[in-house]
């Protein structure tokens, strides 16, 4: 018998990492993205190829629902790090909603969470537990921690609310609208091919490229912020999150609507929320002075 065997049957072992039951919800969801991404998009293509217009809705929804993420759900609902006008709030949570990663209410509340017990059991991303359980893993699973003292600020917040009770048709309407497009340019067929890649393929692309920031920006990278926890900065993490990348500067300092503090370094979210404000439709643009 080996000698880990021997010590496992001896000795009390370690507690064991803590498994929890499945959520069917999201893991029928997720299964359904990723299945029908990896089989779906290239059959599709195999059979008929996807049109210009297909690449283009592709492009135009992976930017709309990624800043709908970034500047919406994280930098103005977690961090409240600007302020605007309910009706441009709206809009950037029905952007964040065609996400399909929850209601901006659940969404910034566990981010919140995060933030609080960064590294510890009751981070829902926690990075300790390694990289597919950040990534993707914290999901498929149960949680026991969920505290609505998280989500006692954002649910004061009417825009907030309304997104949140509304989440379901939001979500559609993002699957539908690339639909009725390819309809519109090639009839059935067209609006499946449309479907299949500015739908599923991008909710699928825009999904994974959030969880990159959970899992590789808090296990490698650099940290010349600060190592009070696990958070990394990588900048090329940044090129497919639209600047989320330097996420060691943004746990040292949360609030900044800037989480690449240079000026050179690629953040779009801040360029588009700078770009807001000057335009009269942001204010209160909070940095590290
Ligand atoms: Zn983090
Ligand atoms: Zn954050």
């Amino acid at each position: 018998m080996k000698d880990s065997a021997m010590t496992t049957a001896t000795e009390t072992p370690a507690a064991p990492l803590q498994r929890k039951p499945a959520d069917k919800v999201n893991i029928v969801l997720f299964s359904g993205v990723t299945g029908g991404t990896i089989i779906g998009l290239p059959t599709y293509a195999y059979f008929y190829d996807y049109s210009l217009v297909d690449w283009v809705m592709f492009a135009i929804l992976y930017v709309i629902t990624g800043l709908g993420i970034t500047v919406g759900y994280h930098r103005l609902l977690a961090h409240r790090s600007f302020t605007c006008p309910n009706w441009v709030k709206g809009v950037l949570l029905i952007a964040g909603g065609w996400a399909l990663q929850n209601s901006g209410l659940k969404w910034a509340s566990d981010h919140i969470r995060h933030h609080a017990r960064c590294d510890q059991e009751e981070d829902p991303y926690n990075a300790q537990l390694g990289f597919w359980h950040s990534h993707c893993g914290w999901l498929l699973r149960s949680d026991p921690h969920k505290d609505p003292k998280y989500a006692t600020k954002l649910k004061q917040d009417p825009v907030v609310m309304w997104q949140h009770r509304y989440y379901i048709p939001i979500v559609l309407s993002g699957l539908a609208l690339p639909f009725v497009v390819g309809f519109v340019n090639e009839g059935w067929i067209g609006g499946l091919g449309c479907f299949m890649l500015a739908g599923l393929g991008r909710t699928f692309f825009v999904l994974n490229s959030t969880f990159c920031i959970n899992s590789i920006c808090h296990l490698w990278g650099t940290q010349p912020h600060g190592q009070s926890d696990s958070s990394r900065d990588s900048w090329w993490v940044s090129l497919i999150t639209f600047g989320e990348g330097y996420h060691n500067y943004h746990h040292m300092y949360q609030s900044d609507y800037r989480n690449g503090s240079k000026w050179y370094n690629f953040d779009p979210s801040k360029w588009f929320i700078y770009s807001l404000s000057r335009l009269g439709l942001a204010s209160s643009l909070r940095r590290l002075s």
